[in-house]
């Protein structure tokens, strides 16, 4: 209870509220020491490391490959943010499959050229031999390893790991590559795989290979059980032209979109940077 002594509520509440004009003045105040402790050199240079869009290639090499290059043919701001900032698309779990095809097909592969004969597939369709150099296949096989070239200005190496080597009579290297399917493949297939094509043959051309005009894709698709019970897949070899301009030019201009500062804009239509926009 409010004794006489005791101030009114209106005292009260007038004493409690600070005049507008006291705290026009605390905000310029505080404005002048924000000023005052600014220093009095250039900001330093160091990028943020929260909000910085410094590519990540000014500080680590950075290594691309054909399926790299088709993200960056997909959308080049999912190629930026996956390079630049590690921010990469989700993805499901991949199937095991198509490795499994790969390695069973190499040893195939491996044995005819160590036999020195010619694997059934390719039989009376291209006149020429399998790569005889395991030790060198091998290397270019390897994932963490396989043909390299290294652009002189930007420093940026395209790498791409084959599944064999083509020598056709008249010695020049036609990269050949095992694709397993779960159907007959239709006319337009091989087109998916053309910039990848490209890339191999240009990167043999910079590892001192003479380049063939064309690369073997050779399509696996399962056509039925045996009596033995194994599972028969069909072989469909595909004589794929190259162009090795084409893809020095789709490389250099992944390499320029990589060392732009900023993201490239969004694919139009793509409901997910929308969604990230909108959220
Ligand atoms: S537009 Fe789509 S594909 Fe491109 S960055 Fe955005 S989410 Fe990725």
């Amino acid at each position: 209870m409010a004794t006489s002594s005791s101030p009114s509520l209106k005292e009260f509440i007038n004493k409690k509220r600070q005049p507008i004009e006291t705290i026009k003045k605390k905000v310029e105040e505080q404005k002048t020491d924000k000023q005052a402790a600014k220093p009095t050199t250039e900001p330093s240079t160091k990028p943020d490391a929260e909000t910085t869009t410094e590519p990540a290639s000014r500080t680590r090499p950075i290594t691309l490959s054909p399926s790299t290059i088709s993200l960056f043919l997909d959308c080049p701001r999912c190629f930026w943010l996956a390079k630049n900032k590690d921010i990469k698309r989700p993805s499901g779990p991949f199937p095991s499959l198509p490795n499994g095809m790969d390695r069973v097909l190499k040893e195939h592969f491996n044995k005819h050229r160590k036999d020195n004969t010619s694997p059934e597939e390719l039989d009376g369709r291209f006149q020429g031999r399998l790569f005889k150099d395991i030790e060198k296949l091998k290397t270019w096989q390897n994932n963490f390893r396989g043909l390299r070239y290294t652009d002189p200005e930007s420093g940026v190496t395209l790498m791409g790991a084959i599944d064999d080597l083509f020598v056709t009579a008249d010695n020049k290297h036609a990269p050949l590559d095992f694709k397993t399917r779960g159907y007959p493949r239709k006319d337009n297939t091989h087109e998916y795989y053309q910039h990848q094509m490209d890339l191999y043959s240009f990167l043999l051309e910079k590892n001192s290979l003479q380049p063939a005009e064309f690369a073997i894709l050779i399509f696996y698709h399962p056509t039925g059980v045996n009596p033995s019970h194994h599972v028969v897949f069909n072989p469909d070899p595909v004589r794929v032209p190259v162009n090795r301009q084409r893809a020095e030019q789709i490389f250099l201009d992944a390499v320029k979109c990589l060392l732009s500062p900023d993201p490239p804009e969004p694919s139009q239509g793509c409901e997910w940077c929308d969604w990230k926009e909108n959220k």
